[in-house]
């Protein structure tokens, strides 16, 4: 004989439910009735449980989506960031910064660094973590936004994907300064820039100390001004020293030699 007491169904609950969107509630609703059964639990702490479970899990998938919308190239976070590799980051200032007021105060991020040093893994797990309070982020390169741009234009869809960028509360535009625009890429750039300018948030990652962005949005006029905007209100993070893949791939194969001779 089963010692589970079958809970009865009752019509239409199921049904309801699903209709009004509860499927944690479909889910656990008999498991949570047979346990406050069993616990003589009283109903109204039943329900509260219910609903708590579905706020649970509604809150789980919709971080989910927002890290799958945010198109992040891998998953970092801050967790797995060697922070003794950068001495001279301030961890304390990058905790703050991950909490996310930034960006309900519309300012921004530059990580500034060498290739290798983390500037990336950083963008991605500031950016994981403001998907984690809800908000709404994009990762995507400079330059492949500066085609986006350019390709919308060419298809005369340009305020459209402008619209559809700046409905993000955080863009991560990584890279900034590897590749140079054309002059139609810079300007298009620039106008996304504006357009989100105290409006949003970015998080820029990029080789170039400021005084080489001339290169990369072609004038020195226009790179004035997107300094400028970007640096209104704006931390500033530098990352330094040598590319952390190759010196983690040099202590790997020192390593490796060292048991080798043993
Ligand atoms: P950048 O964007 O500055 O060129 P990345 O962020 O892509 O560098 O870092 C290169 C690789 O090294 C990545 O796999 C990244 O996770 C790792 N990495 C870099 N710095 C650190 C660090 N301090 N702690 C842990 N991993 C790091
Ligand atoms: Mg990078």
């Amino acid at each position: 004989m089963s010692t589970k007491p079958k809970m009865v169904e009752p019509p239409h609950l199921v049904g309801d439910l699903k209709e009004l969107k509860l499927p944690s509630f479909v889910q656990h609703w008999e498991r949570l009735a047979r346990e406050a059964s069993r616990r003589r639990q009283p109903h109204a702490e039943y329900l509260a449980d219910l609903a708590h479970q579905e706020l649970c899990d509604r809150h789980e998938r919709r971080v989910r989506r927002r890290i799958s919308e945010a198109r992040f190239p891998q998953l970092k976070t801050l967790d797995n960031f060697d922070f003794a590799a950068q001495p001279a980051l301030d961890r304390d200032e990058v905790l703050e910064l991950a909490k996310g007021d930034f960006v309900d105060e519309h300012a921004n991020v530059v990580l500034m660094g060498e290739v290798g040093t983390g500037k990336t893994h950083l963008a991605i797990a500031l950016g994981m973590a403001c998907c984690q309070q809800g908000k709404r982020v994009r990762f995507t390169t400079a330059a492949e936004l500066a085609n986006l741009l350019v390709e919308s234009r060419a298809a005369d869809r340009l305020s459209r994907r402008l619209e559809q960028m700046a409905r993000y509360d955080v863009v991560v535009l990584d890279e900034l300064g590897y590749v140079p625009f054309d002059k139609l890429g810079a300007d298009l750039l620039f106008s996304f820039i504006t357009k989100v300018y105290e409006r949003r948030s970015l998080i820029v990652t990029t080789n170039l100390p400021f005084a080489r962005w001339n290169e990369v949005f072609l004038d020195a006029t226009a790179a004035a001004a997107v300094i400028d905007r970007i640096m209104h209100h704006a931390t500033v993070l530098k990352t330094e020293g040598k590319s952390y893949r190759l010196r983690e791939a040099k202590r790997a194969r020192s390593s490796k030699a060292r048991r080798d001779r043993e």
